[in-house]
């Protein structure tokens, strides 16, 4: 061979055994082999740079060599000569390694040697040395032959890592898609199933099986957090480890980890104090290494998969871990969703049986509102129709309206009283209004109205009562009307006829009286049996003047009332200073007092009393009532008349200079709408009333106490006159009464304010 040609072989010959390998670690071995056997070089190294390009590694040599050598890395910019090749990029030749102390020889019979850069466009792979055992064995042909053995070999040892690494990345993406494959597949049998258990059990052995492990349970947590009970496991033959129950470890340790979502690995489970109540229920089975994984769904650990090796000891990869960790919080979430569902079922369940249940009642309550004969209707606060029973629209409605849901009460129906009726009813919640109303073809109809008021909502009662509208009841009362009518013509057309026969009687009483006393009586002797007799016609005809007397006055008072009730009672509305009133009722029944040596005391206050709109007389005929009545059932002691005004607010009284006075009992005072009222109470040290009675003396012809062995002292019609009076300009009178103690009977009439006594004289007028 032409000395020319030799290294030129030699380069052809090491190339294409080179290029001929693919992989790294067979690639350097040859080129280090190569270089010795085709070179005759006493050795040959590869050094490679490592990622970083921070140090060389000796990757390759062509001898063996000594672990400190093949252990030494070199820093890349460093002193040292292998350093400062690779950083500088220029090869260095030594012609005597003894001479040079930077310069790293792989044995001691290195004499001389060559480091060699290795570059692939721009990036350093590393140091390519060859050694020989003679000084000053390499010249400048040298190093040209070998710069270009070591480019080719830093292509081919670039070549042979991508490679590497393609191959790497392509196995890494085999195994991704192979775990995504089987998290979508495990993720899909969860997700067909809406039963927490079915979807629990799937996912223990789904985990079992590609974790390859021998045994998996999973845990519900417990409400307190500590304890966790096994609802299914797998393989289920291992035993009845069911519903076993079994304590966390105490936090801060593994709950921790496993709150925030992260597995936890124990490796050596042998003792391992979670499973205690496993290990003696299974005995059998020999715990070997253990994973935690928490099941996380929303911020919320529901639960803990258990999986176990059995008999050995095993560790687990990262990506089991992550697989376990996806799949477990894919379950969580399924399982909370099975229970969403569950927990939406019951309620829909819950609620169709709660609203059968309204149904049910407001069809009973249909029931009843359809069949009571009373007309029922409710309003809504501006006047609506929410509800109306067939009554109502039948005593009301004009036949085209079909439903008068929604419309406007005072537009649908004309019945003259009844909107404002409703009005006051939403003015004053709480109070019942009642009138009776004249529909135009004359049926009256008794009304009472009262809001509607609904307690304030449980979750926030500081929104308190609101009103939701009026109820308004009707009855038809014609009838009922009708009959009083008659009774009341009856009456007053009977005390008619009755009255002129009764003047005669008594007027022929006196007569034959007046008469006798000044005829006949004159000529007796006295003491004689004729005088006897004398006395005893005398004391009879006062009898009989008496009795006419008090029988007229029965008629009178039997007219009084016919004509209040009939309302053919002549009103004269003016205003009236009470104190006048007062005094003319004690004016007129001062003789009765002073027959029965009983004072009467007045009490009024030194302000007055603020002046009211009534009839004067009816009023005095009201004071004399209560008066004489007064007198009338007490012996001794003293009658009292006092009276004041009040100021009534929606809070209560609010009374004005009354500590002179004796405070009232107000509960009765609730009776009357806020406004200014005038009370005059008439109080007697009298009998007294017993408290069953104190209602029922207002009615008519009733006379309370032992009327047997008591003579009757009057007719029973004055307190229902005195009512009928008070009633009619607007007032209330009620009794308070302790038997054998005394009564106090009071009466409160409306101060009128000026516009308001303006608009009662127009309407008077
Ligand atoms: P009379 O004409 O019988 O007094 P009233 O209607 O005035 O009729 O009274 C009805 C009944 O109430 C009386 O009969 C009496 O039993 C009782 N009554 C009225 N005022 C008093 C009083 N001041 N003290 C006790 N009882 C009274």
């Amino acid at each position: 061979m032409d000395q020319e040609q030799q290294p030129l072989l030699a380069l052809q010959a090491i190339s294409s055994r080179i290029s001929a390998i693919f992989d790294l670690e067979p690639l350097l071995e040859e080129l280090v082999q190569s270089s010795r056997s085709i070179f005759g070089h006493h050795n040959a190294l590869v050094f490679l740079a490592d990622e970083e390009e921070e140090e060389l590694y000796l990757a390759a040599s062509g001898r063996p060599l000594t672990p400190q050598v093949r252990k030494r890395r070199f820093k890349i910019g460093a002193e040292e000569l292998l350093g400062r090749v690779a950083s500088t990029g220029k090869p260095a030749v030594v012609p005597d390694v003894s001479q040079n102390d930077s310069c790293t020889s792989s044995s001691p019979e290195t004499r001389s040697a060559i480091s060699i850069p290795m570059f692939v466009g721009g990036r350093l792979v590393g140091v390519f040395q060859v050694e020989s055992d003679r000084v000053a064995a390499f010249d400048e042909r040298d190093l040209q032959l070998m710069t270009t053995v070591a480019n080719q070999a830093a292509a081919a040892i670039e070549a042979a890592r991508l490679l590497r690494e393609s191959r790497a990345n392509a196995v890494a993406l085999e195994r991704r898609a192979r775990n995504l494959m089987l998290i979508n597949r495990v993720s899909t049998t969860l997700n067909s199933s809406l039963d927490a258990y079915e979807i629990l059990k799937m996912t223990i052995q789904h985990l079992v099986d590609i974790i390859d492990v021998h045994y998996g349970n999973v845990l519900i947590l417990e409400h307190d957090g500590q304890h966790a009970q096994i609802i299914t496991e797998y393989p289920s033959e291992t035993g009845p480890a069911n519903h076993l129950r079994l304590s966390l470890p105490p936090r801060p340790s593994v709950q921790q980890v496993l709150e925030l979502g992260i597995p936890y690995v124990v490796e050596d489970a042998t003792d391992y104090p979670l499973l205690e109540p496993l290990q003696q229920e299974l005995p059998s089975l020999k715990f070997g290494s253990l994973l935690l994984v928490p099941m996380v769904a929303r911020r919320d650990m529901i639960g803990i998969l258990l999986l176990a090796s059995l008999g050995q000891h095993r560790s687990f990869s990262d990506e089991e871990l992550e697989i376990c960790q996806t799949i477990a919080s894919q379950a969580a979430v399924a399982v909370a969703n099975a229970r969403l569902l569950q927990d939406i079922q019951r309620q829909r369940r819950a609620l169709a049986r709660k609203s059968q249940e309204l149904t049910a009642a407001s069809s009973k309550l249909d029931a009843i509102l359809n069949n009571i004969a009373d007309g029922l209707v409710v309003t809504d606060p501006a006047g609506r129709i929410i509800l109306s029973n067939p009554a109502f629209r039948k005593m009301t409605a004009p036949p085209q309206i079909r439903s008068p849901y929604g419309r406007l009460l005072a537009e649908t129906f004309h019945i003259e009283g009844l909107q404002s009726l409703v009005n006051q009813a939403l003015e004053l919640p709480g109070q019942v209004f009642t009138e009776n109303l004249e529909l135009p073809d004359g049926r009256v109809l008794k009304t009472s109205a009262t809001a509607l008021r609904i307690p304030p909502p449980i979750l926030s009662p500081e929104e308190g009562e609101q009103i939701a509208g009026v109820v308004t009841i009707l009855r038809d009362i014609t009838h009922e009307v009708e009959v009083d009518r008659m009774k009341t013509d009856f009456i007053s057309a009977v005390s008619h006829e009755l009255r002129s026969p009764l003047t005669s009687v008594l007027g022929f009483a006196n007569l034959i009286q007046r008469d006798f006393s000044r005829w006949i009586a004159p000529h007796l002797k006295p003491k004689g049996q004729l005088q006897q007799v004398a006395n005893r016609i005398m004391d009879n005809l006062t009898i009989i003047e008496e009795e006419s007397q008090r029988l007229t006055r029965l008629i009178n008072d039997l007219l009084d009332i016919a004509k209040i009730e009939a309302s053919h009672t002549e009103w004269r509305m003016e205003s009236n200073d009470l104190t006048d009133v007062i005094q003319r009722g004690i004016a007129a029944t001062t003789a009765l007092a002073e027959e029965k040596n009983l004072p009467i005391q007045v009490h009024l206050p030194s302000y007055g009393l603020p002046p009211v709109w009534g009839h004067r007389d009816r009023l005095i005929q009201v004071m004399t009532n209560l008066l004489s009545n007064a007198i009338k059932f007490t012996d001794q002691g003293h009658v009292q008349v006092s009276a004041y005004s009040l100021y009534l607010s929606e809070k209560g009284p609010e009374r004005s200079e009354t500590d002179e006075l004796e405070t009232q009992n107000e509960s009765h005072l609730l009776h009357l709408h806020p406004g200014e009222w005038v009370i005059v109470n008439v109080t007697d040290t009298g009998i007294g009333i017993q408290t069953d009675d104190t209602d029922r003396i207002f009615e008519k012809f009733t006379q309370v106490g032992d009327t047997l062995t008591e003579k009757p002292a009057g007719t029973g019609l004055g307190l229902s006159i005195c009512k009928g009076i008070i009633e009619h300009h607007g007032g209330h009178i009620w009794v308070e009464s302790v038997p054998h103690r005394g009564s106090t009977f009071s009466f409160a009439l409306p101060v009128f304010s000026p516009t308001e006594r303006e608009r009662q004289n127009s309407n008077e007028r």
